[in-house]
């Protein structure tokens, strides 16, 4: 049987960076410090100057980076919070998390990043934020967005959880807004061996604010200023993250080289191929392809041992856990046609040239 292709993997990048990992991993475990030390402060700070913001909080993972950054900007109770349904269900959990209420808007038949003719029509007076999402490792086109949340005086807080070094008309993805909430759950383009998540902000008191909420409420030990939590990224991953950063854009790289591969070879396959919008430095922390006939071709890739994945089968708003939010089947059908027609080929930065041809010559083959 042919050799398991999957749709992202990491041993051969911690094969190749193992001795660096292991050294850091002993530095910081005899430092005597694992818990907000020197690492994390190292990797708040070469973050933010790396996206273009002043100030970097880590946290525990992005979920609840989206949710602290909405609380941190004063948004909860009674407040609605625009966003897409096309999207990982963290986004929304946060929304809801923050207490806030989530509003949807279709995306882009392109891009299926958030549909910014949209949004206009989905702002009422209980409005107070967007959550734009760079999906995919591509940024969502920000000067709408930008332009409709001055004129309606609403915040907006990027969820970049998708897109560590995407580029925007040559700025980074997250430099954009209020707050920019990044994860570094494994898969992520900048990924570590667990969970963590970052805020970034240029606002001081945001700043100091979101230290406080990570904190237990307090600025001081002991002593809670207001209702907090706890959420943190401990030195262990932090000293790793810090490492991993100064690898992002090769890697980003590798991951441009295979998308451009995957053009070349697929381009008369009959999929429908990512497109990388002329504003856009794509990432592609995913390369997704559509094609109507997507289930029976990823079960003839399964009999190839050939694992792939669908970011996302489900629209949030036709899930039973969202069904309180009061939308149905046909409100946004974009998102819905896609849902069903959209998978993820291989991506990851050390994807073989040799399992990226099996991927594509058994894919036309299937397609016919
Ligand atoms: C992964 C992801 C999140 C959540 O990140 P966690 O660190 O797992 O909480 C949020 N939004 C999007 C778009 C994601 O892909």
């Amino acid at each position: 049987m042919n050799q398991v292709i999957k749709v992202w993997d990491y041993l051969e990048e911690l094969q190749i960076e193992k001795d660096e990992v292991m050294k850091l991993i002993e530095k910081v475990l005899f430092s005597g410090r694992l818990i907000f030390g020197e690492s994390l402060l190292s990797f708040e700070r070469s973050l933010s100057e790396y996206i273009g913001l002043k100030y970097g909080i880590g946290v525990d993972n992005a979920t609840n980076a989206t949710m602290l950054s909405l609380k941190a900007l004063n948004i909860g109770e009674n407040d609605e919070v625009i966003t897409v349904p096309n999207t990982a269900v963290p986004t929304v959990s946060a929304i809801i998390s923050a207490g806030a209420k989530p509003v949807f808007v279709d995306i882009d038949p392109e891009t299926y990043l958030m549909d910014t003719s949209q949004v206009r029509k989905a702002i009422t007076d209980k409005t107070k934020a967007i959550v734009p999402v760079h999906l995919y490792g591509q940024s969502v086109d920000m000067d709408p967005i930008i332009a409709i949340a001055k004129e309606f005086n609403l915040k907006i807080s990027e969820d970049c959880a998708q897109s560590h070094g995407a580029e925007y008309k040559g700025k980074k993805a997250g430099s954009f807004s209020d707050c920019s909430t990044f994860s570094f759950y494994p898969t992520k383009p900048l990924g570590g061996f667990g969970d963590a998540g970052m805020i970034l902000t240029n606002n001081a008191e945001t700043n100091d604010k979101l230290r406080r909420l990570r904190f237990y409420g307090m600025d001081k030990v002991y002593y809670a200023e207001e209702h907090g939590y706890n959420s943190r990224v401990d030195e262990l991953h932090a000293a790793i993250l810090d490492f991993k950063l100064k690898k992002l854009d090769e890697n980003n790289n590798k991951r441009r080289e295979i998308a451009t591969r995957y053009n070349g070879i697929l381009k008369d396959s009959g999929l429908k191929l990512p497109v990388e919008k002329e504003y856009n430095k794509h990432v592609y922390y995913l390369y997704v392809v559509a094609h109507p006939e997507r289930d029976r071709i990823l079960d003839e890739l399964k009999k190839e041992n050939i694992l792939l994945n669908v970011s996302y089968p489900f629209p949030i708003h036709t899930m039973r856990g969202y069904s309180h939010l009061g939308y149905k089947q046909g409100d946004f059908p974009v998102t819905e046609k896609l849902s069903n027609e959209i998978f993820s080929l291989p991506m990851y930065p050390y994807l073989s040239e040799e399992s990226q041809t099996r991927v594509c010559n058994v894919l036309k083959s299937i397609i016919g």
